[in-house]
């Protein structure tokens, strides 16, 4: 190691930069954040700097730099476009053991700045010994997605009951105490804002704690549900509070639209239920399944344990999510909602088929492509031009689909879409209208998962260029009005 990592405290501590450009400021912001007293050596500052003197942030010594100028300094930052001065800096701070950075130069500096995550209080410092920063930058990134924008509320909260656990607990129970808070309920509930409840829960199991010295598997009352929404399947397209539950979760229950390489993002040692339902037709499969996995999910939340329910895309869109947490409520388990994106949106992204344009299609409507629910809709709605369905679960009854719009008025000529493993590896789009499509999916073997798109917008390709749109009258469409 070449370098000793350590934090630190700079509040009100004189610190001295010299140079007044943009590679200043950045570090003269740094310093700013930390409380620092900076005094900046430059003949001239920049603009931003100078509102930083005017605003009496900083003190500003218009002159060319001396030694003199660290006297007294804390640390000191060579920040100037001169090798001859930046070399002047580190050696007048060397001379009076002043630690120095000077930007972008190992050799002249003393100390480097690490890439930082701030999540104040906590706050981690990436560092390569100044070998390789852009390395430095992807690790910190890494880290930025796995760490809770709300991680800094979490450690106040620890930290302004430190001393009430230090008086309620022996020295031997405190440890695994706090690793429950952490990785348990409580922890989840601050980092999602929910302080009343946190602060509910966290005196509970303080109390029952102080009555069972052996608590430490845990209260089994605490266990909750993070129902969450995988996305269309690619697992680059988690969202971060997904990946960060997914790390936190105990048991992850997964139906057949989550692909394995989203269950590789689970934590290494969670336990895996498969609770797929007979058909990827779909949410729709035998009553008694959907009450098997409402059954799994309270009682493994009654056992105390932290439970992912994984479902593809969104977990509100055709994914029963709604039924699962009426359950959950009924039975007084807490649980969190995660949003995914849902395969529509995948699917346009992944097709190059923009779902609304400002002159194909105002609106954009999800809708069961399921027979069972088809009475429900208003197909002649469906069948008006200017607007783009998405038909969720629809690949089977793709015939029954398009005689329904056809009947409701849709023109044969209409583009229509069908979209099978959107951002899967084997994703395929097909093309035609709906006089051709059903014929055309049939020929191609689509299979479910896929999606099936109508309207306008499905003779768009952008990576083809909007000029091959097949002129509109020619597709027998009206002109949209504006
Ligand atoms: N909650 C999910 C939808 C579940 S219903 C979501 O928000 O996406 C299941 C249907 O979703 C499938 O029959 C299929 O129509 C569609 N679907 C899910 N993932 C898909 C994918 N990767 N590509 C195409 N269609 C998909």
């Amino acid at each position: 190691m070449e370098h000793l990592p350590i934090f630190l405290r700079l509040r009100s501590a004189p610190t001295v930069v010299v140079g007044g450009g943009r590679v200043a400021q950045r570090k003269i912001d740094l310093l700013l954040r930390c409380g620092a007293d900076v005094t900046v050596v430059a003949p001239e500052l920049r603009e931003d700097l100078t509102q930083y003197a005017a605003a009496g942030r900083i003190r500003h010594l218009a002159e060319a730099f001396q030694p003199h100028h660290l006297d007294g300094a804390r640390i000191a930052i060579g920040a100037t476009d001169r090798k001859a001065v930046n070399t002047a800096v580190s050696e007048a701070a060397r001379a009076r053991a002043i630690p120095i950075n000077v930007v972008d130069d190992p050799e002249l500096s003393t100390f480097i700045f690490p890439a930082i995550i701030d999540r104040s209080p906590v706050v981690v410092a990436v560092g390569s010994a100044g070998n390789a920063p852009v390395l430095t930058r992807w690790v910190r990134e890494q880290i930025e997605a796995l760490l809770p924008a709300t991680l800094g509320a979490l450690a106040r909260f620890i930290g302004e009951r430190r001393k009430a656990v230090q008086l309620a607990l022996m020295p031997s129970a405190r440890r695994p105490f706090w690793e429950r808070i952490v990785g348990g309920k409580v922890g989840s509930q601050v980092l999602r804002g929910d302080e009343r409840s946190a602060q509910g829960d966290f005196e509970r199991e303080l109390r029952a704690t102080q009555l069972t010295a052996s608590a430490a598997t845990g209260d089994a009352g605490l266990g909750e549900v993070y129902l969450i929404g995988a996305g269309p399947g690619d697992p680059d397209l988690l969202t971060l509070r997904a990946l960060q539950l997914l790390q936190q979760a105990d048991v992850v229950l997964y139906d057949r639209l989550v692909p394995p390489a989203v269950l590789e993002r689970c934590r290494r040692d969670a336990q895996r239920v498969f609770v797929g339902k007979g058909t990827t037709q779909g949410a729709r499969g035998p009553h008694t399944d959907q009450e098997q996995i409402h059954e799994l999910l309270v009682r493994f939340a009654r056992q105390g344990l932290r439970v992912a329910r994984l479902k593809g895309g969104d977990p509100f869109v055709f994914g029963r999510g709604g039924e699962e947490i009426e359950v959950l409520t009924r039975h007084g388990i807490s649980y969190v909602v995660v949003p995914g994106i849902t395969a529509a949106l995948g699917a346009g992204a992944a097709a190059g088929i923009p779902l609304t344009h400002r002159k194909l299609a105002q609106s954009l409507t999800l809708v069961t492509g399921h027979p069972l629910e088809d009475d429900a809709l208003d197909w002649h709605a469906l069948a008006r031009p200017h607007q783009t369905i998405v038909f969720y679960m629809g690949v089977a009854h793709l015939g029954h689909i398009v005689s329904r719009l056809r009947a409701a008025g849709a023109p044969p000529t209409l583009p229509a879409a069908l979209i099978e493993r959107a951002t899967l590896p084997g994703q395929r789009t097909l093309r035609g209208t709906l006089e051709n499509i059903a014929e055309r999916g049939r020929e191609a073997h689509i299979c479910p998962p896929a999606l099936f798109l109508v309207g306008e917008v499905a003779a768009l390709n952008i990576e083809a260029g909007i000029e091959a749109i097949a002129p509109r009258e020619a597709a027998g469409l009206p002109e949209p009005s504006e």
